[in-house]
């Protein structure tokens, strides 16, 4: 059998099923479609949700997830995975074994909590994927609340960066879009590297999916093979495009605008 060769570069993404299409699958297939990808997508949970909150998580069996996953690593290998709302701590090893067996770029979003409020993870959760998972982990990107769920015992911001590569991940992006202040820090920690932030021009609203989005264009751009710098420069620039044209499609939070 000849080897596959994608005209895209294949991104895997095990994510939640948002109905509402801000977050979740929808928005990682269309991030990565928009980016020259094409998604493999894997639901780990499907909810109930609306443009405004979460209301309910039921998590796909890991038994499904692990046949899902053993078909397509066969059929269609990925040049990148990304992780985003997973189903609980059951679900970790199969991911696992998935990562171990692609040995690409792995993103993960540590969804914790929705915009709205919901929590999605409590806090054992929250510690089993920081000692389980992120020691596969390429790019973590909490926002400054999921960094702080994470590292409960870190005074600051930039410990908690320190602390997260601790846990084994090779870089993390922490986000500032839920902190306050007149723009957006985000913050690129990496071992021995000074952190690096990034200044953005605070929107006058907050959005529904802008962190799958972001996450899901890192992943894209890991896929090309661009250098962790460059994807997490350009997809920040490609994500402050979709806020702009942001989409009204309910009555809570407006959706990014990822679709040209
Ligand atoms: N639902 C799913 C499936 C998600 O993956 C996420 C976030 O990643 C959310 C809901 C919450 O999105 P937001 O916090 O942008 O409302």
């Amino acid at each position: 059998m000849l080897p596959p060769s994608p005209s895209r570069p294949l991104v895997l993404c095990l994510s939640g099923l948002d109905p509402s299409g801000g977050a979740g699958v929808q928005a990682d297939i269309e991030s990565v479609t928009a980016l020259g990808g094409h998604a493999l997508g894997v639901v780990t949970a499907l909810t109930a949700q609306d443009t405004s909150n979460v209301t309910r998580v039921v998590a796909t069996d890991p038994a499904l997830l692990q046949q899902q996953l053993e078909l397509l690593l066969l059929d269609s290998p990925p040049q990148a995975i990304k992780l985003g709302l997973l189903g609980g701590a059951e679900q970790v090893p199969v991911i696992l074994e998935a990562i171990r067996r692609c040995r690409v770029p792995v993103v993960c979003d540590p969804v914790l909590r929705a915009g709205g409020g919901t929590l999605l993870h409590g806090d054992a959760a929250a510690q089993a994927l920081r000692s389980e998972l992120f020691g596969a982990v390429t790019v973590l990107t909490p926002n400054a609340a999921e960094a702080r769920r994470l590292c409960p015992e870190r005074a600051d911001l930039d410990a908690c960066g320190a602390g997260l590569l601790e846990a084994g991940c090779a870089h993390v992006l922490i986000t500032g879009g839920d902190e306050p202040g007149a723009s957006v820090v985000n913050t690129w920690y990496a071992p021995g590297q000074a952190p690096h932030r990034y200044t953005w021009p605070r929107l006058p609203e907050t959005f529904h999916g802008a962190g799958c989005t972001l996450a899901a264009a890192i992943a894209a751009l890991l896929a090309r093979g661009l250098p962790v710098g460059a994807a997490l420069q350009q997809a920040q620039e490609w994500t402050q495009g979709t806020l702009r044209q942001a989409l009204r499609v309910g009555q809570g939070r407006r959706i990014p605008g990822r679709r040209a």
